[in-house]
């Protein structure tokens, strides 16, 4: 193949000054960190990264990029000399298009140069190429208003760059870049996604899961860990770290204690309290969950009020305002969707009230609540909390033990 670099242009420009060096130096090790143990090697500028394939895997780099948040694309390049009598760059012209090319196609050829001292202008530049790859190669008509491909050329000082498409990146901040976030993950479909969004926003996540084996399945403990193998794809050194929490205990006491109509509503208000709790011994500075308005009754606006007033750190929701078909379509896109929709029932499944009520007041949620010693049982169950850390390739036998 012609390729032998590929370009990788930042996310969010937007940023000015040490934010901008701070954004940068992240990405960049981020990168590296992800093309660990591959031949290619990486550059870098203010502006944009340059990584050399040295004959390792394209599609190996490719997918691995695919996974770095901060990066707004990339595109595989062919670098040749800058020179002035344009020899080189015409002859990378007609060879890449050649190479990739195959049927029919309108094309033009777009030139930019970074390096004003160059002698041509960028339209002259880009004239003098495209005839040259109109004498040399069979398939082609220019079309400027509306070509099938399009052939950039930029021109730096030292370096001449071609190439022919730009694939979308991640987008976003680098994770780990806003601090680390509690995400409060069930098996379900949104709270994946809602990881997903939060590391691709910048928010390195750990995760805490509320479990109630023996009234839940163990399949649904597995479950947890396939999604976050998964998401571990998107996080720093690809690895997750993950807080099972045991919640029967209490959750048998409140189902026991509180009116049917607020279990769900009390319940929740015992997961935030000890997400929140969590978060806090982790250094996390945010709670992040896969609420959506409106979606069940506990994600009502009244629901989310009288559940978030018992804890203090913001609870980042990125699915608040989803449609449940856009959630669906980013959990096939990273892949989570088809181990959230396995039949496992988890604790929030379990025992569902046929009423439980959309409208819940502060005042009766703390009456009811006064009903059972809570504090001591999330005292407990926060000291039985088991911790475990996940990667893309953790095989099941190095969490038997928790399994
Ligand atoms: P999901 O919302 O992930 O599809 P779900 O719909 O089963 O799962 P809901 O009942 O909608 O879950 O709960 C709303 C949010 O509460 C979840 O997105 C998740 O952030 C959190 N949550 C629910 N159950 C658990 C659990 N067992 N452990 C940790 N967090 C949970
Ligand atoms: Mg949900």
């Amino acid at each position: 193949m012609i390729y032998n670099k590929i370009l990788v242009r930042y996310g969010d420009l937007t940023l000015k000054g040490r934010n901008k060096k701070i954004f940068i130096h992240k990405v960049v090790g981020l990168v590296k960190e992800k093309l660990q143990g591959l031949k290619c090697t990486l550059d870098y500028t203010h502006d944009r990264m340059y990584i050399t394939i040295n004959d390792e895997d394209t599609d190996e780099i490719l997918k691995r990029l695919s996974y770095v948040s901060g990066i707004s694309s990339y595109s595989l390049v062919v670098r040749v000399d800058t020179t002035d009598d344009l020899e080189t760059i015409k002859n990378a012209a007609v060879e890449l298009i050649n190479e990739q090319i195959k049927t029919d196609v309108k094309f033009k050829v777009d030139s930019k140069r970074c390096d004003k001292s160059f002698p041509m202008t960028s339209i002259e530049l880009s004239q003098k190429v495209a005839s040259h790859v109109l004498k040399h190669c069979n398939n082609l008509h220019v079309d400027v208003h509306n070509p099938d491909v399009c052939l950039r050329i930029e021109l730096r000082t030292k370096d001449t760059y071609l190439y022919l498409s730009e694939i979308p990146g991640m987008g976003g901040f680098p994770v780990g870049i806003a601090g680390k976030g509690m995400l409060m993950l069930s098996g379900g479909i949104d709270s994946p996604v809602a990881g997903y969004l939060a590391m691709k926003q910048g928010l390195e996540i750990e995760c805490v899961h509320f479990e109630s084996t023996p009234l839940t399945s163990i399949e649904s403990a597995q479950k947890v860990i396939d999604l976050v193998k998964k998401m571990a794809v998107y996080a720093p050194n690809s690895r997750i770290k993950v807080h099972f929490v045991p919640f029967k205990e209490l959750h048998m006491e409140l189902l026991d204690k509180v009116h049917e109509s607020y279990n769900i509503t009390i319940m929740r208000r015992m997961m935030y309290r000890i997400a929140e709790r969590e978060a806090i011994m982790n250094n996390c500075l945010a709670l992040c969950s896969g609420e959506s308005i409106g979606q069940v009754a506990s994600q009502t606006l009244e629901s989310m009020a009288t559940i978030n007033e018992v804890v203090k750190l913001p609870m980042i929701r990125p699915l608040a305002i989803f449609d449940k078909l856009d959630i669906i379509d980013i959990a096939k896109k990273i892949g989570t969707y088809d181990i959230s929709i396995r039949p496992f029932i988890d604790c929030c499944t379990i025992f569902t009230p046929k009423n439980p009520t959309t409208k819940p007041s502060i005042k009766r949620a703390e009456t009811l609540e006064k009903e059972f010693d809570y504090e001591s049982l999330i005292e407990e169950a926060i000291s039985n909390a088991e911790v475990v850390w996940i990667n893309q390739n953790t095989i099941d036998e190095e969490i038997e033990d928790y399994l």
